[in-house]
C-alpha cells in the first residue's frame, strides 16, 4: 500500500514536534512532510528528526509555497499559528496574516489541485473562541457563542479561519479547538497576559504529548463521523481546575506571589469542557493522567526557574507587579488606560471594589457538574430530523432570521442565508451556525462590542450579561486591516 501524505505546520512549536515524534514511530505508513521556518536553529531540530521527516522550508506567510504543497497530500495538520502572547510583539494585522492567511492559502491549493474530496483538513483552533467562561457558567461546549477575548487578534484569527474551513465544502475537515497545553513556551511568562488570567478562571488542560498524538491518531484510526465537526481538546476529568489551584500545585500559594488587584476579573479565555470526552471516544488519544501532567508539569517549571536568577518571595511578588506594570498590562492599565481598565475590570468602580487584601476573598473549587447554555434549538432531536422551522428558532434566538425559505431535512452543510439582529446578511451552512457557534461575520470585525451585541442576542446574552451586570455601554476598536476577513 502506498504511504498517506500528510502535510503539518508549525513543526517545530510544542505540540508539533510531539506531532512529529508520534510519527515518526509510523514513517511504513505516512510520508510526513513539515513546514519549518529556515533558520539555525530550526536546522539541528530538523536533522535531530531524521531521515524520515521532510522538511519543507519556509513559513506561514509564504503562501505561493503553501497552495503548491498541497499537491498529492491526503492529510492537512494545520498546527501552526503565531500564538498568543507572543504575537503582541507584532502588528495585529501580521498576525491575522499569518494564521488567517495561511489557512486560506492551503484551502485554496486544495481546490487548485482540485482535491476537496480527497484532502483531510485537521483545522486547530483554540479555547479563545469561546473566550472566557467565569464561574459559575465556567462549562462550555463547541457549539457556544464565539466570544473571542477583547484585544486577541490571535483568538480573531482562530474564528475566521476555523469559518473559512468549515465553510470551505471540503468532503472531510475537523476543527480541533487547543486548551491549555503543558508544557508550554516558557517566554509567555513574562507577557503582561500573566496578569490578565482571572484567580479563579477555570481551565481544562491537556499535555502537549497527548496533543501531539491526537494529529497522529487522527490520521490513523479517525473514523467516517469524526469529520465535518468541531472538537475542544481536553484531558477530562483530572486536568480541570481553577488558577489558584494550579499554581497550588505548582508553586505554591497565589498569595503570596500577587496582590488581587494585579489580576484581571474578565476577558480572559478557559472553562471546563462538558464534551471534551466526546473527542476521545471518536479518536482515543490521551497518553496521561492529571496526576502525571502535573508532576510533568513541575519538573518543566523547576528547569525554567533554574534557568533564570533565583529570586526571593519578596522579589518574585515585585516581578510578578512589573510584568503587569508593562503597557496593556492589568497595574498599568489602572493608571493609564480607562479602557483596558474596562475590559479588564468591568468598571472602575468594579476594580476599587476589589479588596486590598486576599483575607476578604474567598478562592473557592469550582464546581465539577457541568451546565449547558442553550443553543436555542431542540437538541434532543436527531440532527436527520432537523429542518427550516429549526433553523428559524435558533436565527430567532440569535436576535436574527433565517431567510431561506426552505432546507432539505437534516441537510447541514448546504448554506443557508441568515439575516443578523444589525440586519447584516450572510450565507452560513446550519452546522456552523447550530453546532459552531458562530453567527454573523461582520461583529468580529471593525470592532468589540459586547456590550450592544448582548442587548440583541439573546444567545450571545448567555455568557455575557452575567459577568457585567450594572455596566456603563462600551466598544473597542479594532486596530488591524479588517480587509483579510472577508470570509
Ligand atoms: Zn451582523
Amino acid at each position: 500500500m502506498s504511504k498517506k501524505v500528510v502535510f503539518l505546520t508549525g513543526g517545530t512549536g510544542v505540540m508539533g514536534t510531539q506531532a512529529i515524534k508520534k510519527f515518526m514511530e509510523h514513517t511504513d505508513e505516512f510520508e510526513l512532510r513539515a513546514l519549518f521556518r529556515p533558520s539555525e536553529k530550526n536546522r539541528a531540530k530538523a536533522e535531530a528528526f531524521g531521515e524520515g521527516l521532510k522538511v519543507v522550508w519556509g513559513d506561514l506567510t509564504d503562501f505561493e509555497l503553501l497552495e503548491r504543497s498541497m499537491e498529492g497530500v491526503d492529510y492537512v495538520l494545520h498546527v501552526g499559528a503565531l500564538l498568543n502572547p507572543l504575537c503582541t510583539d507584532y502588528p495585529p494585522e501580521v498576525t491575522m496574516k499569518t494564521n488567517y492567511g495561511s489557512t486560506l492559502a492551503m484551502l485554496r491549493g486544495i481546490k487548485r489541485f482540485g482535491q476537496q474530496d480527497t484532502t483531510h483538513f485537521v483545522y486547530v483552533g483554540t479555547v479563545e473562541e469561546t473566550g472566557h467562561h467565569a464561574m459559575p457558567k465556567h462549562w462550555g461546549r463547541v457549539g457556544d457563542p464565539l466570544q473571542p477575548p477583547v484585544y486577541s487578534y490571535y483568538a480573531l484569527s482562530k474564528c475566521a479561519s476555523e469559518r473559512a474551513v468549515a465553510e470551505s465544502g471540503l468532503k472531510y475537515w475537523a476543527s480541533v479547538r487547543q486548551s491549555f497545553q503543558n508544557p508550554n513556551n516558557p517566554a509567555a511568562m513574562d507577557y503582561p497576559i500573566v496578569g490578565e488570567m482571572p484567580y479563579d478562571n477555570c481551565s481544562e488542560h491537556i499535555d502537549s504529548e497527548s496533543s501531539g498524538n491526537l494529529m497522529l491518531q487522527i490520521c490513523l484510526n479517525a473514523p467516517e463521523e469524526f469529520w465535518r465537526h468541531g472538537y475542544n481538546i481536553g484531558g477530562g476529568e483530572g486536568f480541570r481546575f481553577a488558577q489558584h489551584e494550579w499554581l497550588k500545585a505548582l508553586h505554591g500559594d497565589i498569595r503570596a506571589g500577587w496582590e488581587p488587584k494585579w489580576l484581571a476579573r474578565k476577558n480572559y479565555h478557559g472553562q471546563f469542557f462538558s464534551d471534551s470526552d466526546r473527542l476521545q471516544e471518536l479518536v482515543p488519544y490521551r497518553l496521561k493522567t492529571g496526576e502525571e501532567l502535573l508532576r510533568e508539569e513541575l519538573r518543566f517549571q523547576i528547569g525554567v526557574l533554574k534557568s533564570r536568577p533565583r529570586l526571593s518571595p519578596e522579589e518574585n511578588k515585585q516581578h510578578n507587579h512589573d510584568i503587569c506594570a508593562k503597557p496593556e498590562g492589568t497595574v498599568w492599565a489602572a493608571g493609564h488606560s480607562e479602557e483596558h481598565l474596562r475590559v479588564y475590570y468591568g468598571s472602575r468602580e468594579k476594580y476599587e471594589a476589589i479588596p486590598d487584601s486576599w483575607d476578604e476573598i474567598e478562592l473557592v473549587h469550582p464546581s465539577l457538574e457541568p451546565s449547558y447554555l442553550d443553543h436555542g434549538f431542540d437538541e434532543t432531536k436527531p440532527v436527520s430530523e432537523l429542518d427550516i422551522e429549526d433553523m428559524r428558532r435558533a436565527a430567532r434566538f440569535r436576535g436574527g432570521e433565517c431567510l431561506s425559505e426552505s432546507m432539505t431535512k437534516g441537510d447541514m452543510y448546504t448554506p443557508l442565508r441568515w439575516r443578523c439582529a444589525h440586519g447584516h446578511e450572510f450565507e452560513a451552512t446550519p452546522n456552523l451556525v447550530l453546532f459552531l457557534g458562530h453567527w454573523c461575520p461582520e461583529e468580529l470585525r471593525g470592532e468589540w462590542n459586547y456590550y450592544e451585541e448582548a442587548r440583541v442576542n439573546p444567545f450571545f446574552a448567555q455568557c455575557w450579561d452575567y459577568e457585567h451586570e450594572g455596566e456603563e455601554p462600551f466598544s473597542v476598536k479594532m486596530a488591524c486591516d479588517d480587509t483579510l476577513l472577508t470570509p
